[in-house]
């Protein structure tokens, strides 16, 4: 969804954002019951006791080798000569969209972007705020039918759109 401003190529040299620190595993996307089911490893998952959620979160707590906060621990689905192993049907809306994020800021909602994705980062803004402006309507209709993937605003975070409602 933002191949306008993201190469495949670039994101396969890099693969920042499915790897995840401690502090980061709030990041860590959540699959939907149809795409657990077809794991093979259901071990790896755990079902998320929420209204707003039918859907799995990947645990990756126990993959942690050591106590340095800046370890890494890769996505369950990655493959490091490969990439992403799902489907482009299959995988999550997040990481579709990802370092746009869909949060929940001063009783309304916005599309920021996270600061760490250093290909975006060399883009100029206004050429991420029009993609997001063209995903926008995309990612609301979602949001409303699977509103656990929004995330509470983080200050610092650019905001590039803003909406009152889903
Ligand atoms: S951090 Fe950015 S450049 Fe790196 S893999 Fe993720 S989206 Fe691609
Ligand atoms: S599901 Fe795929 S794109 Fe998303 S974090 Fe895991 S490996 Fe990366």
């Amino acid at each position: 969804m933002l191949g306008e401003i993201l190469k495949k190529s670039v994101c396969a040299q890099c693969r920042f954002c499915c790897a995840f620190r401690r502090v980061s595993l709030w990041e860590v996307p959540y699959i939907s019951e149809e795409v657990y089911q077809k794991q093979p490893d259901k071990d790896r998952f755990e079902k998320i006791r929420a209204s707003d959620c039918d859907c799995y979160r990947i645990i990756l707590e126990n993959d942690y080798k050591t106590e340095d906060p800046e370890e890494e621990a890769p996505c369950v689905f990655l493959d490091p000569r490969k990439g992403c192993t799902l489907s482009d049907e299959d995988k999550p809306l997040d990481c579709k969209i990802w370092p746009i994020r869909i949060m929940k800021k001063d009783g309304g909602y916005v599309l920021a972007l996270s600061p760490t994705c250093p290909a975006v980062n060399k883009v100029p803004r206004e050429r991420v705020r029009k993609v997001a402006e063209s995903i926008e309507n995309t990612v609301r209709a979602y949001a409303k039918e699977h509103p656990y993937i929004i995330k509470k605003y983080i200050d610092g975070y650019p905001v590039l759109t803003e909406f009152d409602r889903l």
